[in-house]
């Protein structure tokens, strides 16, 4: 059985219980984190303590730990978990106070960190893709946050479970942000294009490793805006997160995303990823 933390402790999962006014469970007031770890490495860490910063100082809350106490708890999650791959879940709240939209004067943030097994994309996914649906980006002006507040992301989520697909690709004001749980790209001519890190996506680690790795292949890349149009005439459009790693979209609304297998391009970036986590395993990389 695995252990988990929680405001200080390492418990059974069972046995972890929060009070009812905490406020992640009263108004989703809280910030969290999944961060893959292959082999028990964890990829990209810091990264990831990054993006939890820049998170917690948008909803102005302290950050509890330092980067050194996280490597520390985070290790020995990582260390005491049944798995070699894992993903890590981290989740900081603004902690238990009588309701009131108002801060409480005095915050004691709630801290709680859990490992699960990874589950990357099946060798069916990598060779056949996945088929996606579009719908308008409804969301708050603040995707760019990791909040545990995701209605908007669960129910755009569920659209795509309801269409029988894998994703749901987010368009707003004519143009593409993201996916319900993933950043997008698409290949025009031969071109990887993705839009640019803004307040109306979420910076993705795997959409950095990806633009990383494009570059180190060699390949043209543009991140600029991308229209509904072009995503529609795309060549080949991927979603990449940190559980779905590179994942090839083959249908999109329906119709064949080019010529409805996962294109060339895919193929080289799925390899380049596999090459580069591996590294990661064998302590070269981070
Ligand atoms: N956008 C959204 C809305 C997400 O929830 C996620 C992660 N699940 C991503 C993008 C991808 O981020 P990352 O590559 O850091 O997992």
């Amino acid at each position: 059985m695995s252990i988990v933390y929680l405001n200080g402790e390492f418990l059974p999962i069972e046995e972890a219980r929060i009070p009812v006014l905490d406020r992640g469970f009263i108004f989703g007031d809280g910030v969290y984190e999944v961060i893959p770890v292959y082999d028990r490495r964890p990829f990209r860490l810091h990264h990831h303590l990054d993006r939890l910063r820049h998170s917690l100082d948008g909803i102005r809350l302290a950050n509890p730990l330092s980067t050194a106490e996280w490597e520390t708890l985070i290790g020995r999650i990582v260390a005491e978990a049944e798995w070699e791959d894992q993903g890590v879940y981290l989740q900081i709240t603004r902690g238990p106070a009588p309701r009131d939209h108002a801060f409480p004067k005095t915050v004691t943030p709630t801290v709680f960190v859990m490992a699960t097994a990874l589950t990357t994309p099946s060798a069916e996914i990598v060779t056949h893709g996945v088929a996606a649906i579009t719908a308008a980006d409804n969301r708050w002006l603040h995707c760019d946050l990791k909040t545990t507040s995701l209605l908007a992301n669960v129910l755009l989520r569920q659209l795509s479970v309801d269409a029988g697909c894998a994703e749901t690709i987010l368009i707003r004001d004519g143009c593409l942000s993201e996916g319900s749980a993933s950043n997008i790209f698409m290949v025009k001519d031969g071109v990887v294009l993705a839009p640019p890190k803004s307040n109306l996506m979420l910076p993705g680690i795997t959409y950095d490793v990806v633009l990383e790795l494009a570059s180190s292949e060699g390949l043209a890349s543009a991140v600029r805006p991308i229209t509904d149009a072009e995503l529609r005439a795309a060549d080949e459009i991927w979603l990449t997160s940190s559980t779905k790693e590179i994942t090839a979209v083959t249908t999109l609304d329906g119709k064949p995303v080019g010529n409805g297998q996962p294109g060339p391009i895919f193929k080289r970036m799925h390899a380049a990823y596999q090459t580069y986590k591996h590294q990661v395993m064998r302590g070269k990389n981070d």
